[in-house]
């Protein structure tokens, strides 16, 4: 029998509970009282959830964020911050949210306290707060209130393992503000973590359970070297540790992780299934080996005869030193299938959730520990199932392989070189210079939420739910009109997300009802779950836009979401490459093109904007991702004429790492993100010669505040030095869907005036 544990669960609650307490307290409905007594509620719903694990793990769950609260572990604290605690009297959960959120201090007494940056977790949609490091950092362990959850934990019956991240990780996750070594402050830090560890150790806890994810991801020598100090420094310790690996391959770092003077190792079986013989053999025998075998980062149900050929040589090998567990922490997942009630049968007997993934684990070791024969029931129901799925008619569809057999045909197809597209394009558009535009989204008003969500519960019917949408799109036609800009948009009123929009249209898609997932705080969102073949029943956008350009001679963009988009923000079939499935989003895509082109639309942008943060963690996968990527554009947009215009949106600026790619995805406009920059990353732009149109963003639109005429003035003339004038476009960072009205219309007319200005004096 292997030893069961878990490395992580979801922290929000079965019905979102933390997350609604957590606005509540924000708005000050609830107390800080009432707030944790909720968080303690949601606490202990999970520990009964995975109370049949032989370890509890005990420091996953956490109020915003784990990172967040390994700050506050490592009293790493902005100094800021701690200053509101002397001078306002303010509560340590207080702190650790103006950390989070930022902060407007009570009595005024100093200004206020921007929120922390955020930055995703590896290459999952979590995201982290990134701790800062400078010259003022202090560190001084703060260990009670996770002491407290050990002991609380223990009384009640259950055998908790400490969960915490690594000091490297930590230090990897940290930026310093130089750009700096983050590895210049590890001595400082060590220390903390051999104090924390004599804690646990007092309490009597056996294991810890120290996450160093970077492994998986390439490390210089100089982070290798730091590992092998850094364990070594905390040889003397009386917990047991168990570094743990996730995400990826270990690659160049697997001697290493299999070197350090650990008790344990933990691998993701999953991600990196042909390093698990190599470590069993490298890792020391009085080592625990623990698996990860279960996908912790997607919805599907394991083939457990697969994971059980697996594990059983492992068994014999390792014997009693053998663990597993999903492959990394659960948050990446929802909780539980058990109440989806509209998921199609078929395909919910497919998919297994957090706690379903728990009991394909229970399963796996009840057959580890009485063989197969004891099980034999769930095997055959579970092969079962993994055939069903495997020659579905819902996953298999004859016509869209056919049309992928065309794939390279339509890869290898161009349009005209750029310099003739844009000389046709001008001609038939005959827009100004430096045109003018948004991304594609106006404010999503309480009044369009509501129609949205009375047509979803039946309240009111497909006509009025049109007219009503009609109604606003016209709305916002007339005030792009009335601002003067050049090229309009119908600004997404019928979209709820920019993926899910497209989802909900597309066969092979199915969507959950509760299947939340933590993107950060109290952000959650429900992913579409991609299962079959992609294809497109018929026209998605087309009768919106159509809608909106018969309002208006300025020509109206058609808006959609790229393949690569689509495919990053969703639960994709594990039963192919992923690559594959991004091509037939992008087929279904490049119909939705035709279609638009055909009505007579000019413009027409395929908004990519998670192309970049689909980036493999491994350097060496990146080519092969990007090129894919790139040709997926390409089967969206090759199809058009010379004179229509393609655009795309990209929600970055930094684009050193791609600017070839985006070169080559040939759009004859990209937007991007780059007024917080001051514009300084279109350098690449410019010394790529990138030749295509560009419209660097003029203004912040995660701020309410209102861009003065010459601050985007002082933007576009920036602009002009590293762009020629005749390819610049005028336009905000992204979509304007979070912002009001208020806010929109007199940025958008300071935007106009300052073009205004800048057409004269360019
Ligand atoms: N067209 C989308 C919008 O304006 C693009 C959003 C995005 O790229 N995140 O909302
Ligand atoms: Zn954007």
């Amino acid at each position: 029998m292997a030893i069961l544990h878990n490395l992580g669960f979801p922290r929000i609650g079965e019905n979102r509970e933390l997350k609604f307490a957590l606005e509540k307290y924000w708005r000050k409905e609830i107390d800080e009282p009432t707030l944790l007594a909720k968080a303690e509620q949601v606490k202990q719903q999970r520990l009964a959830q995975q109370s049949y694990l032989d370890y509890a793990q005990i420091g996953d769950f956490s109020l915003y964020d784990n990172v967040l609260d390994s700050s506050f572990l490592l009293g790493h604290i902005p100094a800021k911050v701690k200053h509101l605690e002397n001078t306002d009297h303010s509560s340590q959960l207080e702190s650790y949210f103006a950390v989070a959120r930022g902060a407007q201090p009570k009595n005024d007494s100093c200004c206020a306290i921007s929120a922390a940056e955020m930055t995703k977790w590896f290459d999952t949609n979590y995201h982290y707060i990134v701790p800062e490091l400078n010259d003022e950092v202090r560190f001084s362990l703060n260990p009670k209130p996770l002491i407290q959850q050990v002991i609380q934990s223990r009384k009640q019956g259950y055998n908790p393992k400490p969960v915490i991240i690594g000091p490297l990780t930590y230090l990897w996750l940290s930026k310093t503000k130089d750009g700096s070594s983050q590895l210049a402050y590890l001595e400082k830090l060590l220390p903390l973590y051999t104090e924390l560890l004599g804690e646990f150790a007092k309490c009597g806890v056996e294991w810890v359970q120290i996450d160093e994810p970077i492994l998986a991801t390439e490390l210089t020598d100089d982070w290798q070297w730091a590992f092998k100090f850094a364990y070594q420094s905390l040889i003397s310790r009386k917990t047991k540790l168990l570094l743990t690996t996730y995400f990826g391959e270990l690659k160049e770092n697997l001697t290493l992780a299999c070197q350090l003077p650990i008790d344990g190792l933990h691998i993701d079986a999953v991600r990196a299934p042909d390093e698990v013989s190599r470590i069993e053999k490298m890792l020391p025998n009085d080592k625990v080996l623990s698996v990860g075998i279960i996908d912790g980062r997607n919805i599907w149900k394991s083939d457990l005869t697969a994971k059980l050929d697996i594990l059983e040589p492992l068994q014999l090998s390792r014997g009693q030193k053998l663990w597993i567990a999903p492959s990394c922490s659960l948050i990446h997942v929802p909780i539980s299938l058990e109440r989806e009630n509209k998921l199609p049968e078929e395909v919910k007997n497919w998919l297994a959730f957090a706690v379903d993934k728990l009991d394909e684990l229970q399963l796996i070791n009840q057959a580890l520990l009485q063989g197969r024969e004891c099980i034999a029931e769930a095997l055959q129901n579970n092969a079962l199932s993994i055939q069903t799925r495997h020659h579905s008619a819902l996953v298999n569809d004859a016509q869209v392989a056919q049309n992928m057999e065309q794939i390279d045909n339509i890869i290898q197809a161009q349009r005209s070189p750029f310099a003739q597209r844009q000389v046709q394009q001008r001609q038939e558009l005959n827009l100004p210079l430096l045109p003018t535009t948004t991304i594609g989204s106006f404010p999503q008003t309480g009044d369009i939420r509501a129609v949205r969500k009375q047509f979803k519960t039946g309240q009111i019917n497909q006509t009025q739910y049109q007219e009503k949408i009609k109604a606003e799109i016209h709305a916002c036609i007339q005030k792009q009109e009335a601002l003067g800009l050049d090229v309009l948009v119908h600004g997404e009123a019928e979209r709820n997300d920019m993926v899910e929009y497209f989802g909900q249209q597309l066969n092979g898609f199915t969507f959950s009802q509760l299947g939340w997932v933590q993107s950060y705080g109290s952000r959650c969102v429900k992913p579409p779950i991609i299962f079959g073949d992609v294809s497109r029943q018929s026209a998605m956008t087309v009768d919106w836009i159509n809608y909106a350009q018969s309002l208006t001679n300025k020509p109206v963009k058609g808006m959609l979401t790229g393949p690569v988009t689509i495919l990053n923000w969703s639960f994709v079939r594990d039963d192919q490459a992923r690559a594959d499935t991004c091509m037939q989003i992008a087929l279904a895509i490049r119909e939705e093109v035709q279609d638009l082109e055909r009505s007579g639309v000019k413009i027409i942008q395929i908004d990519e904007a998670a192309f970049r943060e689909g980036l493999p963690l491994h350097k060496q996968h990146w080519q092969a991702y990007l090129d894919n990527s790139v040709n997926a554009f390409k089967v969206c947009s090759n199809v058009v004429a010379d004179n229509t215009q393609i655009h795309t949106h990209m929600c970055y600026s930094d684009f050193n790492a791609i600017i070839k790619q985006i070169a080559q995805m040939d759009a004859d406009v990209i937007t991007i993100e780059t007024s917080r920059s001051d514009m300084a990353l279109l350098g690449v732009f410019d010394s790529y010669q990138y030749p295509n149109e560009i419209g660097p963003g003029v203004y912040d639109i995660h701020s309410p505040n209102i861009p003065s005429v010459e601050a985007i003035l002082a933007l576009l003339e920036q602009a002009s030095t590293k762009i020629p004038v005749e390819n610049l476009w005028v336009n905000p960072d992204c979509g304007l869907k979070t912002r009001n009205w208020d806010e929109v219309t007199p940025a958008l007319k300071n935007m106009l005036e300052a073009t205004k200005i800048a057409r004269a004096r360019f």
